[in-house]
């Protein structure tokens, strides 16, 4: 099926980010309700079309841990992306409105987003690269599923061609220059986690404003961030511990993660999703 602009009525806004704006869309031949994104590039036609025929690998992509997509298209210099729309919201939204992610659920959110990961760079060698809060989608089922991965490396190329690519939820080593590889979406992860805990990014420990630059080297130099002690279970201090290892040879791999207690124990415990997805103001 193809999908064409004329064939999509807008519904509303979900929101805008660093180069794109959601909205939630009707696909009118199928009364399929979807999120389409308008990434505006600056990029030849022939850039555009390598973009076009990458992103079409994401049809590819099928994991319960993933948002599916439905196609994209281009109009006048933008590049449209349609995918499964999640009515719950985004987990930034999600614990800005409710507070901290229960202790209960948080670990299952870890496990998807592991498993997301696994799923995409053993089948797939897809890196993520944007592992936050704000790509982890919630929907009113009670599933989680991870969206914003970088399937097409052009697109990548081109978005931070236009626009200042640091992100708060870098790696050390991503922010001094090297390649990206699994582990810098682990420590992505150990970051994202520990804010749904806390209910605030982590950096720096005692809250206070920085820029983005100081930010950035506080992260390089600086010790790794910590839950208060106490206060939180040991097996999630573990968890973070093993992603937040500065030293990326120490740092676990996705699939030493999923083996971790922390994971392993929530998944023998049947926890509510559904339910906290229902209880949970949203959007
Ligand atoms: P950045 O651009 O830095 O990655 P971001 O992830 O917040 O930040 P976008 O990816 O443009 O920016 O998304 C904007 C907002 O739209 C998100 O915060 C999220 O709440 C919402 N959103 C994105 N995709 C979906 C979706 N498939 N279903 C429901 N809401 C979505
Ligand atoms: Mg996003």
């Amino acid at each position: 099926l193809d999908l064409r602009a004329e064939d999509l009525k807008t519904l509303g806004e979900l929101g805008a980010g660093n180069g794109g704006t959601v909205c939630r869309v009707m696909h009118i031949p199928t009364e399929t309700v979807m999120a389409r994104k308008i990434i505006h590039i600056d990029a030849k036609p022939t850039v555009r079309k390598q973009i076009m025929r990458e992103l079409q690998f994401a049809h590819d992509c099928n994991s319960e841990h993933i948002v599916s997509f439905y196609g994209a298209f281009t109009t006048e210099g933008d590049i449209n992306i349609c995918m499964e729309y999640m009515d719950v919201g985004s987990l930034d939204k999600i614990y800005k409105k409710n507070g901290p992610i229960p202790m209960d659920i948080l670990p299952q959110i870890a496990y998807a987003v592991v498993d997301g990961l696994i799923y995409l760079y053993d089948n797939h060698r897809i890196i993520h690269r944007d592992v936050k809060p704000s790509n982890v989608l919630i929907n009113s089922s009670g599933q989680i599923k991870i969206c914003d991965f970088g399937v097409s490396g052009q697109l990548i190329n081109s978005i931070a061609d236009t626009f200042v690519g640091t992100s708060s939820y870098m790696s050390p080593e991503r922010i001094q220059g090297a390649p990206y590889t699994v582990k810098s979406d682990v420590w992505s992860l150990g970051i994202t986690i520990m804010e749904l805990a806390l209910g605030r990014f982590p950096f720096p420990a005692d809250g206070t404003a920085l820029s983005i630059f100081e930010l950035l080297q506080h992260i390089v130099h600086e010790a790794v961030p910590t839950l208060p002690p106490g206060k939180y279970p040991e097996d999630l201090e573990d968890f973070l511990a093993r992603c937040l290892m500065k030293d990326v040879d120490k740092r676990a791999t996705p699939s030493e993660l999923k083996s971790h207690p922390y994971l392993q124990n929530a998944m023998s415990h049947k926890v509510d999703l559904q339910g906290w997805a229902a209880s949970v103001n949203s959007i």
